[in-house]
């Protein structure tokens, strides 16, 4: 245990009310104490939150924006210690964590040049009607531990700059890098705007139904969203749900099949297939169904399995121990309903590791195909027209990406046009960009991130009516 990792709660670095261990998925092993906090410490960093809010919202906005650059540049600053640990606790290839590092300052500084829009609805005959925006109040962001750093920014830049507190709570398995960047806001935010607190799954239900708590900015698992949602109604909290997706990846018949298989086992199998938008299900023209199989097959004998702090390794561990049992249990399905043509198995060695598995010859209704696999496994599927795998590929309780590959971009756009979801790529895989909002649709989520839109969630739309006084006879 290297290091010591404190709470932020009022501008200070605390200890937690007791402590728990953080494994590394790439050994079992521990690797850091994290500091728990129980109620007592919650209700401090959310009454904080609450005190700071009338000076930060009073804050102008441009120093608001500024302070959040100062973040981004802090955080780059120390990159190479976030990707670091980020490796150690999420389990992820040290590259994907530089990545996910630098795409986090820059989500920050995206956000600290958008503005909320004011608008006139009506300036006639005296009377002026005009919309603003105004800040909520405390914001409960709670994160999951797939991407635990720039979840957490896509939460903190709108809300810092839409004049809005903050407490952060990430998940259980990935708890230091928050806390490493709370050590960041103690340098630069005033006491309070920021609070990190950790918990062992136990403390989300009291933020979520906390009265001071004007919204909740939450992303992970569809059946925690459903809870968040129901213990938010208490005071009618604004709610963002970013939820689980169970995304396809529909390819069209003029394709080279080597090319599209590339694109789509990178787009399955990045970060381990722990990714909202992961490809969790390919559909491939019958007449190329075999080809195309083949291909994913050699890729899959080709990635390097490894922990991600070894150079060259391409897929590192899943990230915690519940999954990896989940996975396993995929996979006993998957082999009983199809035909796994690749991998299909965990590694034998310490850590959570799942060699990339591609499954053929599977029906739709099985387990891997209808539910979030959430790991390393990638069932394909075949089709014979656009209309029947378009209703495939809908025919599921989640919407929130998707992906088509296709020669001709209007005939890929015109079929991007028919899937239920969010989102939909085509020719290209995870565009995700702070400047372009982001959603769910469907049991994926509701309202957004990112984007205007992602900004304005963090917002009251307040209407200011006014008239000339009549004079009364
Ligand atoms: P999870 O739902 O188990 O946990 C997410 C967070 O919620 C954690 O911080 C957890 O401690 C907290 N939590 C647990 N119980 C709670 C409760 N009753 N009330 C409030 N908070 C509670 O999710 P996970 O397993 O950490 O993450 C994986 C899931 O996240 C996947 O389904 C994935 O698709 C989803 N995800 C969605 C997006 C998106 O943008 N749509 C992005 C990343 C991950």
């Amino acid at each position: 245990m290297e290091r010591e990792f404190k709470l932020l709660i009022d501008g200070a670095l605390v200890d937690g009310a007791s402590c728990f261990e953080v494994i590394n998925p790439a050994t079992g092993e521990a690797f850091a104490s994290c500091p728990k906090a129980d109620e007592a410490l919650l209700n401090r960093a959310v009454a904080a939150a609450k005190a700071a809010f009338p000076a930060w919202s009073a804050t102008p906005i441009d120093r608001r924006a500024a302070l959040v650059d100062i973040l981004a540049d802090k955080l780059d600053e120390r990159a190479d210690e976030f990707a670091a640990l980020l490796t150690r606790e999420q389990g992820k290839p040290l590259p994907q964590a530089q990545f996910e590092v630098m795409a986090s300052s820059g989500t920050l500084r995206a956000f600290a040049q958008m503005r909320p829009e004011s608008r006139v609805l009506r300036d006639e005959g005296g009377n002026r009607v005009f919309e603003h925006r105004t800040p909520l109040g405390v914001v409960a962001a709670i994160t999951p531990w797939n991407y635990p750093v720039i979840l957490a920014m896509n939460k903190i830049g709108p809300a810092l700059v839409a004049g809005n507190t903050v407490v952060l709570k990430p998940a259980p398995t990935t708890p230091l890098t928050s806390l490493l960047f709370g050590e960041i806001c103690a340098e630069v935010l005033p006491p309070g705007v920021i609070n990190v607190i950790c918990d062992q799954n136990d403390l989300g239900q009291l933020l979520t139904g906390h009265p001071d708590v004007a919204k909740v900015a939450f992303t992970g698992s569809t059946a925690t969203g459903k809870k968040v949602m129901a213990s938010s109604a208490g005071s009618i909290k604004r709610v963002t749900l970013e939820l689980g997706g169970n995304d396809a990846a529909i390819v069209l018949d003029d394709v080279e099949p080597a090319v599209a298989a590339r694109k789509v086992f990178d787009g399955a199998m990045i970060n381990a297939g722990q990714v909202c938008v992961a490809i969790k299900r390919a559909y491939v023209p019958r007449s190329m169904y075999d080809d195309f199989c083949d291909e994913l097959q050699q890729l899959a004998g080709q990635a390097v399995v490894d922990d991600g702090m070894c150079q060259g390794a391409t897929i590192g561990p899943v990230q915690n121990a519940v999954q990896y049992a989940k996975v396993k249990e995929l996979l006993d399905d998957a082999r009983e309903r199809g035909n796994v043509i690749a991998g299909g198995s965990a590694l034998d060695r310490p850590g959570y590791f799942i060699a990339p598995t591609i499954v053929r010859d599977i029906p739709d209704d099985a387990r891997i195909v209808r539910e979030e696999q959430f790991g390393p496994v990638l069932p394909v599927l075949s089709y014979e027209d656009t209309d029947e795998v378009i209703a495939r590929v809908n025919d599921s309780e989640y919407g929130l990406g998707g992906t088509i590959w296709g020669n001709d971009v209007a005939r890929a756009t015109e079929v991007a046009m028919r899937i239920d979801s969010g989102t939909v790529w085509v020719n290209q895989h995870m565009a995700i960009d702070p400047f372009i909002p982001f959603r769910g649709a469907k049991q994926s989520g509701m309202g957004g991130e990112l984007g205007q839109a992602g900004l304005h969630e963090y917002t009251q739309a307040h209407i200011v009516n006014a008239v000339p006084l009549e004079p009364v006879a």
